[in-house]
């Protein structure tokens, strides 16, 4: 697996038209969303409770910002600092910029808002720089 501690940035990172693009899959596949974390947005969280198998107020807690894809390294903040990333407007009009900040999903190949969240959540980040080692350790043995 690829450490997101040092190296290149993700090209993802670098290239917004790849970036919607990424989105819009991790959308339509996994129903990343949703579209404003601020609001209530019922029916987004009693679909995601039903997928995480989960009451819908410990699903409101299972989000990017947590999620075991989720690459919150020195490197990855850098990446997104020094090239210009997409705005959730532009991923989708109805997205709301929540200003919340972002991280790097390894799974979709996208950055993303630490409190939005998909299908695809699973526990053991966010992987920061003091977690890298043993996470990558932890998936190779799984
Ligand atoms: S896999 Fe995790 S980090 Fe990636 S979009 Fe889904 S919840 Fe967010």
């Amino acid at each position: 697996m690829e450490d997101y501690t040092k190296g290149p940035c993700p090209k993802v990172l670098m290239d917004k038209n790849l970036s919607i693009r990424n989105h819009r899959i991790c959308i339509v596949k996994a129903d990343l969303g949703p579209p404003n974390p601020r609001a209530p947005e019922e029916l987004f969280w009693i679909k995601k409770s039903i997928v995480f198998g989960v009451p819908s107020s410990m699903a409101r807690q299972m989000v990017c910002g947590n999620c075991g894809h989720y690459w919150k390294t020195l490197m990855i903040d850098k990446c997104m600092k020094d090239h210009e990333q997409v705005t959730p407007p532009e991923v989708d009009p109805s997205w709301v910029d929540t200003g919340d900040g972002g991280g790097y999903c390894d799974l979709w190949d996208i950055p993303c808002t630490a409190s939005r969240t998909c299908d695809d959540w699973e526990p053991g980040g966010p992987i920061t720089d003091a977690r890298a080692k043993e996470h990558m350790a932890e998936e190779e043995n799984d």
